[in-house]
């Protein structure tokens, strides 16, 4: 039986590597939802309607008829890359630039009412592993099975510090924690779709797991 798995949680709990997994094993489609409100904030970001103190929510709004989003399956790597207006942005779309602006934009009901509207029609056929913020409470309710992911903040800043600097990004740890603080607060304080577990979703708190941990467990939620 084919179903529907919604994975939310904090910024760098590690959704996207055991969504990725587990949908590599159920042979599911994987949709990384964060990759589309950070794309929508790189095009903001390169037509200048955002930066650290400037945010212009109007002329963003008006163009969102003109962001096309669309994630295409690259065989060598084994999960989708994230395309805006034709154009890869998988790498462009992961720099703390993105990650220190993406929250702000993430919070424009507009933009979420777009992004949802996609995500729901890519799940349409289930056999979907989807990961974000608010999946399990507003993308799909009915989820099958829907997770809830935690660790505490210096955890997942370090997992975090230690992608960035693995690809060649120069950060210091106390940025990068600052950063997954500031998106946490803004991210669980914004009016719509707030980030929250789901009444429904299990709560796996992974700051002492392995991955491998994590995989199984999942895999065992999944047979049951
Ligand atoms: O998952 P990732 O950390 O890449 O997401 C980047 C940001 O996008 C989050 O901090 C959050 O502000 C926003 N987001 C969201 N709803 C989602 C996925 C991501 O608001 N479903």
């Amino acid at each position: 039986k084919k179903i529907t798995i919604a994975i939310d949680g904090f910024s760098s709990t590690g959704k996207s590597t055991l969504a990725k997994q587990v949908a590599k094993e159920l042979g599911y489609v994987y949709v990384d939802t964060g990759a589309m409100y950070r794309a929508v904030t790189y095009y903001a970001m390169l037509n200048n309607l955002v930066s650290e103190d400037f945010l212009d929510k109007e002329s963003l709004v008006s163009q969102l008829s003109k962001i096309q989003l669309q994630f295409q399956f690259n065989p060598a790597l084994g999960f989708a890359e994230m395309y805006l207006n034709g154009e890869n942005v998988e790498q462009a779309i992961r720099t703390i630039e993105v990650s220190r602006n993406v929250s702000r934009i993430a919070e424009i009901s507009q933009v979420r009412a777009k992004l949802v509207e996609q995500q729901q029609a890519m799940g349409k056929n289930k056999a979907i592993v989807m990961d974000g913020r608010d999946i399990g409470t507003v993308v799909f309710p009915d989820a099958e099975l829907k997770l809830f992911m935690n660790a505490s903040a210096e955890t997942r800043a370090q997992r975090r510090f230690d992608e960035l600097l693995e690809k060649g990004q120069s950060v210091t740890f106390d940025e990068v924690l600052q950063n997954v603080q500031q998106r946490d607060y803004i991210d669980t304080h914004r009016e719509d779709s707030p980030l929250v577990k789901a009444d429904d979703a299990i709560e796996i708190d992974n700051s002492a797991m392995s991955k491998k941990e994590q995989f199984e467990l999942v895999m065992q939620l999944v047979a049951e």
